[in-house]
């Protein structure tokens, strides 16, 4: 993956993605107006105590777009490149999953610009746990609900959760599990969180499958992204048969024309921290990566990866976006003209904020659900979203990322004019 592409606004590609569908629809101008912003940018410095004693500055954001459908909800993502255009962008497309696949959650996200990977396990623990108390009542179980994204896991929502329930008072504490989603299990998370992006990701693609008359038993896949979403949906598209042919990941990337055991990959990752070197694989490049003829492409790394530049390489049938943001505007562009189809990322990759809404639940009610409840309540979720935005797209004669945006919109719009603007 190359970084050139860091120089592109996120945020931009989301208005011209907003104002596409805006303009299809004849969104109301008011309600367009105010969706175009973003609600409250918080922008956090902070110091920590690092192992060798010295003390560093930290920045950390929240942003959050809306709230007009339920509390503000999304991720934290701790990465070099995170800055407030990214985290704005990153918000707002959480705004219209929600809308998409109809949970009450606004869209809301977070992150910390620096890099993960040359820390130690108690440094992260206190970078986190300082950006919590930093972030203070900003977030909240029924205001602003975080959850992982871009190297933040379970483990880090913990400390959150800690962080986050020593500074209420006592009596409100057992009342406040749900400020945070995606926890471990054992602290109130729910079963399947850890899988449900990758699994959302793999019910659109049988959707998909399905309608072209395509078996997914033998058929090909590559993968961009080898982490929470990539390796999961690599896994449950492999219990269907399906064939593993190149993977991309921050530490280069690897290709085996007969097939790449995913489960086995996953350990190997575990193991080594990255997809370089797998025995079962010969290396090859990024280039040679994106232009793999396989059937299906599943970017689940970062945005701006499918541009003006890398579309025309493709040749794939399907897109299926596990990534926010994989592709800008202009490879959009390109995808459309080649027959490429692209399940796009506000639909694709729902699945986990919809168990993120299931482990919400569960905490609120006290409830605890076991793994075929939630898998059976996602796959409605997904399989009558996919319909939706498929649906849309008929009515509209349009692309499906527009027909996203669509969906999402007429349900905001709808909200807006019953409830009126105050005052
Ligand atoms: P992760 O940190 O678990 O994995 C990220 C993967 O991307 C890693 O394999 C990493 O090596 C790879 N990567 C990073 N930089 C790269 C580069 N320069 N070239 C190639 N690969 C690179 O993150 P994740 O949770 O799997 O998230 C991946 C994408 O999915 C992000 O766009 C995220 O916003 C999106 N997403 C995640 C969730 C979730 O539940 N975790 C939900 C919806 C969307």
């Amino acid at each position: 993956m190359r970084d050139a592409h860091r120089k592109t606004s996120v945020y931009e590609n989301v208005g011209k993605q907003f104002n596409k569908a805006a303009d299809l629809m004849r969104l109301d101008p008011h309600i367009r107006r105010i969706l175009s912003k973003t609600t409250n940018e918080i922008s956090v410095n902070f110091p920590v105590k690092m192992d060798d004693g010295r003390i560093k500055m930290f920045t950390g954001y929240r942003v959050q777009h809306n709230d007009t459908l339920g509390p503000y909800k999304g991720g934290l993502r701790y990465h070099p490149a995170v800055d407030i255009d990214e985290v704005r962008a990153l918000a707002t497309w959480m705004t219209w999953k929600s809308g998409i696949v109809d949970i009450p959650f606004g869209g809301a996200k977070g992150g910390i610009q620096f890099d993960p990977c040359v820390c130690s396990s108690s440094e992260l623990e206190r970078i986190t746990r300082r950006f919590t108390f930093a972030l203070g009542c900003n977030i909240g179980p029924e205001y602003d609900i975080p959850a992982p994204d871009v190297n933040t896991n379970a483990q880090i929502m913990a400390w959150i959760l800690d962080t986050y329930l020593s500074t209420q008072p006592p009596h409100t504490r057992q009342a406040n599990r749900h400020v945070v989603t995606g926890k471990p299990v054992e602290a109130g998370g729910s079963l399947g969180r850890d899988k449900a992006t990758g699994q959302g990701v793999v019910f659109t693609i049988e959707e998909w499958a399905k309608e072209k008359g395509l078996n997914l038993d033998g058929a090909t896949y590559t993968v961009q992204g080898f982490g929470n979403v990539g390796s999961w949906a690599s896994r449950l598209l492999k219990a269907h048969g399906a064939k593993l042919i190149a993977v991309e990941d921050a530490t280069g990337a690897i290709a085996n024309e007969k097939g790449i055991d995913a489960d086995d990959l996953t350990n190997y990752v575990a193991k080594t921290g990255g997809v370089k070197g797998y025995p079962g694989a010969k290396e090859t490049d990024h280039k040679t990566l994106l232009s793999t003829k396989a059937d299906i492409f599943i970017p689940a790394a970062l945005e701006n990866q499918i541009t003006a530049e890398t579309a025309p390489l493709l040749q794939v049938r399907l897109v299926a976006e596990g990534a926010n943001g994989p592709t800008d505007p202009a490879g959009d562009d390109i995808l459309n003209k080649k027959g490429i189809d692209i399940l796009p990322d506000i639909l694709c990759n729902a699945g986990g904020v919809i168990v993120s809404y299931f482990e919400w639940l569960q905490n609120k009610r006290s409830e605890f659900w076991d793994l075929g409840e939630v898998d059976s309540k996602l796959y409605k979720k997904m399989v009558s979203a996919y319909a939706r935005v498929r649906d849309t797209a008929k009515e509209f004669n349009t692309d499906w990322r527009t027909a996203a945006y669509i969906v999402a919109l007429r349900r905001l719009e709808k909200v807006y004019k019953e409830r009126g603007i105050f005052p």
